[in-house]
């Protein structure tokens, strides 16, 4: 797809693919402090959620500049299937 990188200053060649979620580190401060009060006896911290009001999860794109590697990331939108037609 072409589209204009901010770092090229034109527009240029971009492959397009979805955000997906990193893989958890474990020395993050979140996993340690969650690591901790889950240790030992006692109940989970927060409550759990079974029930949810959105039917959809929100859907980044990414926009990967094939000349310098520059990737924009657009805002999360909500959709329920994902089709990347080539014009
Ligand atoms: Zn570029």
């Amino acid at each position: 797809m072409n589209k204009y990188c901010p770092r090229c200053h034109k527009y240029t060649e971009h492959t397009i693919s979805t955000y997906k979620k990193g893989q958890d580190r474990n020395r993050a401060q979140g996993k340690r402090r969650m690591d901790r009060k889950t240790k030992g006896y006692g109940s989970f911290p927060k409550p759990i959620q079974h029930r949810f009001a959105k039917t959809t999860k929100k859907t980044a794109l990414k926009y990967k500049c094939k000349d310098c590697g520059y990737i924009i990331q657009t805002k999360g939108m909500r959709l329920k299937r994902l089709e990347v037609v080539r014009t």
